[in-house]
């Protein structure tokens, strides 16, 4: 059941020790709620009810009392609670040691975010973000939380690797559950495994939420299927973040399948040279698809022969997956752009 209540301007009573509810304190502050903490149930007196829209006890909440049973305590105040007319609700404490979830965000739609990591996003304390990750609606899904742009410091340099798997362990050593939040998938060309193994290596438990990686819903979303029977029954995802050796040429060309390229956009020239001297027939469909997802997708297609010309011209850029191979084809064909395709490798070609 998913209630929603507005609390802006709202009293809202936590009761928990500092700690274990600090979550709980801000993540009602940020819905605008005038939050009162209180240290314990016993705290909790009738005046502390009254005009109270929500009562919220935070793991058993029965503090120091001697003897005291939870069990009771929170019945007992549950009663108290629809005597005054507050809510009552029960949250689980913040664990004592801090921890590091490494979320794949997905390629930018918020649909496509996984329950987990919206999950861990509600708890997280810090979210360390970059330029891929959708970042659009982070203060909300991440209500409590400190947002820090480890894509870009304030003279806009990335923080280097070495300095985000730090920041991870330190936060995460302060107490904090950390959200390393990422674009697509944390193990896919994501540095995510680097990161794992620092939170390892300093004993921080990390544990990985994986994500909708662009190397497949990126052409989705331009209506290219990666595989199609009859047509390509595998997909190789590389990078082309540096040229490939000619031997890689090869074997990719050697494949017969699709293949789709992260990071490529500079690369394309070497790339189609490469596949041209292995083989690869000049006629082979390309696609371009830049920025996946946003409201300014673009889709440049050609084949082997025209694609460098036809990015060029169309000025593509960065952040952009290729995709090499029959498919391409066959997804324009379903969305009725076969025709398209056709006029602009003859328009190229002329
Ligand atoms: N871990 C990510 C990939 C990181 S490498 C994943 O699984 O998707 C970064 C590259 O991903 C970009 O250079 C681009 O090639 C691709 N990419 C990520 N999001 C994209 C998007 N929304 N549209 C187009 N390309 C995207």
């Amino acid at each position: 059941m998913q209630l929603e209540i507005d609390l802006a301007g709202r009293r809202v009573v936590v009761l928990g020790a500092e700690r274990a509810s600090r979550r709980v304190v801000a993540r009602y502050r940020a819905a605008g709620a005038d939050v009162d903490r209180r240290e314990t149930a016993q705290a909790c007196t009738d005046a502390v009810l009254v005009g109270a829209a929500l009562v919220v006890a935070v793991g058993d909440a029965v503090g120091e009392a001697p003897n005291a049973d939870p069990d009771c305590a929170m019945d007992a105040l549950r009663d108290r609670c629809r005597r005054s007319g507050a809510l009552f609700v029960r949250e689980a404490a913040a664990q004592g040691s801090g921890t590091v979830t490494l979320v794949g965000g997905g390629p930018g739609a918020l649909g496509l975010l996984a329950l987990d990591a919206a999950a861990a996003l509600r708890e997280a304390d810090v979210v360390l973000y970059d330029r891929l990750a959708p970042t659009d609606a982070l203060a909300e899904l991440a209500p409590a939380a400190d947002l820090v742009d480890v894509g870009k410091l304030p003279g806009h340099h990335r923080v280097p690797q070495a300095g985000i798997n730090d920041l991870l362990v330190r936060y995460a050593l302060d107490g904090n559950a950390v959200v390393r939040l990422k674009g697509g998938d944390p193990f896919v060309f994501g540095r995510g495994s680097e990161e794992l193994a620092a939170c390892l290596a300093a004993r921080v438990p990390c544990r990985v939420v994986p994500g909708v990686s662009s190397a497949i819903s990126v052409p989705a979303a331009a209506g290219i299927p990666v595989t199609h029977r009859g047509v390509s029954h595998l997909f190789t995802v590389v990078s082309g973040h540096a040229p490939l050796s000619d031997e890689e040429h090869e074997h990719l060309a050697g494949l017969g399948g699709t293949i789709v390229v992260l990071m490529g956009v500079s690369t394309l020239p070497q790339l189609v040279a490469g596949l041209g001297r292995a083989g690869m027939r000049p006629d082979m469909p390309v696609a371009v698809v830049e920025r996946g997802y946003s409201a300014s997708q673009r889709t440049t297609a050609g084949t082997l022969a025209t694609i460098v010309t036809a990015a060029g011209a169309a000025r593509c850029q960065s952040p952009a997956v290729l995709v090499i191979g029959e498919v391409v084809r066959v997804g324009l064909d379903l969305q009725g752009g076969a025709a398209h395709l056709a006029r602009l490798t003859e328009s190229l070609a002329s």
